[in-house]
């Protein structure tokens, strides 16, 4: 099924997103995550695409086991890091021939030993050229992509990295999904500014539980998300007690979904980080 399809039709849609385990290890907790979560009938799941050749490889596996054998509508992410144009249609082919219809088409993070993203030659510099690239090849996937209610964090003007979505959408985006955020006045208003500008495309908001603070930290300082300060005062509080930073995590994701879901949002994108717990206890608040 292509995702755009199910937006809107029964209710908010649930997606979870995973990342290409390692190691044969984290592969089989992978699937174990997956199997507590698939009882809560999520409408999607994703998968993460990297750096390297084997994770890319993982990622075609992945998204086709989940969608083939566990029987859940599954999306592979797609980046243009470090690959040219024959590159990047040839996994668009191994996706089509493994029955995939959702890609989430970005532009990718540097990887960790290059500052600065750096376009390849016949490869390309900006999300927009994938998408503009995967539409002119009349490949029929639905396409979802990134947005940023906070701004990228490369991009110091706000009104140009709208601009720059709204190209990006132009070219055939069919929905897009948010960086994480935990403020939702973040959300609220960037889809206000999204529509003001023609972006009439569904915006999901993408929610990261808070588990660990040392790791959200992390996070958001390479995503430039912001913790807001009594959120933050609360956790540095229980800092080192895990249990109590993820009971707060937890409450403040719930908090934050049913406030999304009351304002209209269409659904909810969760970063699982391939861990099952924060984010099923979240969606039982929700459902229950
Ligand atoms: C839901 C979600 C899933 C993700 N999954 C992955 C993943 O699987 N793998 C991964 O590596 N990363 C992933 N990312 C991270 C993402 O790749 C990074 O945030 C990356 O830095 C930007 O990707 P993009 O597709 O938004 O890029 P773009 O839309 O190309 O934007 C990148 C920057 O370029 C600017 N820009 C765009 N067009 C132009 C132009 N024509 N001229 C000048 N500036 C321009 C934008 O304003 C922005 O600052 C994900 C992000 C999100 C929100």
């Amino acid at each position: 099924m292509r995702i755009v399809d199910l937006i809107g039709v029964d209710g908010p849609v649930f997606s979870f997103e995973f990342f290409p385990p390692k190691t044969e290890q984290g592969e089989r907790n992978l699937y174990r995550t997956i199997d507590h979560l698939r009882e809560l009938r999520p409408t999607f799941v994703s998968v993460t695409y990297g750096a390297g050749g084997s994770t890319r490889d993982k990622t075609v596996e992945i998204v086709s086991r989940i969608k083939h054998s566990i029987g859940i509508e599954a999306m592979a992410h797609l980046t243009c890091v470090g690959a040219d144009q024959d590159e990047i249609e040839s996994v668009m082919q191994r996706l089509q021939a493994a029955g995939i219809e959702n890609v989430l088409a970005l532009r990718g993070d540097p990887p960790r030993d290059q500052k600065e993203f750096v376009r390849t030659e016949r490869g390309f510099g900006y999300a927009s050229e994938l998408v503009r690239f995967i539409r002119a090849r009349g490949f029929p996937f639905c396409l979802g992509g990134a947005c940023y209610p906070e701004g990228h964090v490369e991009c110091a003007d706000r009104e140009a990295d709208l601009a720059n979505l709204k190209t990006k959408v132009d070219f055939g985006l069919d929905f897009v999904i948010t960086q994480l955020f935990f403020d939702n006045t973040d959300y609220v208003a960037f889809v206000a500014r999204a529509r003001a500008c023609g972006v009439r495309v569904p915006i999901i908001p993408g929610i990261m539980p808070i588990t660990n603070l040392a790791q959200i930290e992390r996070f958001t300082s390479m995503c430039g998300a912001r913790i807001p300060p009594d959120l933050k005062a609360r956790l540095e509080h229980v800092r080192d007690d895990e249990e109590a930073v993820r009971s707060i995590g937890i409450e403040h994701a719930t908090a934050q979904c049913r406030d999304l879901l009351a304002r209209g949002a269409p659904g909810i994108h969760f970063y699982t980080l391939n861990q099952s717990p924060a984010t099923r206890a979240i969606c039982e608040r929700l459902q229950g």
